[in-house]
């Protein structure tokens, strides 16, 4: 199986002060940190749900892709992330099947998770993002 699990549900947002109440207070949900990170351009709140995830996605610059989808399509879902092993061996498998990667070699995502998105195209337009974690993050 090439993916395990949903990792985490991404959703854009255009902040995360007005955002979280919502899934900290109303859903409550653990809130397990927010994060920047600069190579996306985005402050990230992670909230705990089950063995998955919510991503709340606040963008920190106009050029932040998050700011991008929320001027095209405003806020809400944004991407699922699904977990695997070897983020690596993924983009390679999945360029053999035939699929276009927007992410030729994992970068560093929240948490320093190695991540890479799919090209949507080749998603059925839902975007699509591969996520591995150290194995000892996984055991927190
Ligand atoms: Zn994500």
């Amino acid at each position: 199986m090439a993916v395990s699990r949903i990792d985490h549900i991404g959703i854009a947002v255009e902040s995360l002060e007005k955002t979280i109440p919502f899934y900290r207070d109303v859903l409550e949900l653990e809130l397990l940190s927010i994060e920047e990170v600069p190579s996306q351009k985005v402050r990230v709140a992670m909230f705990a749900i089950g063995n998955s995830r919510i991503e709340l996605l606040e963008p920190t610059s106009p050029e932040s892709p998050i700011a991008k989808a929320i001027e095209k399509r405003g806020q809400g879902v944004h991407h699922i992330a699904y977990a695997v092993d070897s983020a690596a061996a993924e983009i390679e498998s999945f360029i053999e099947k035939g699929i276009r990667m927007i992410d030729a070699a994992p970068r560093t995502g929240a948490g320093g998770s190695r991540i890479a998105f799919v090209h949507p195209s080749d998603s059925g337009k839902v975007l699509t993002e591969l996520c591995e974690h150290e194995q000892a993050e996984e055991e927190n």
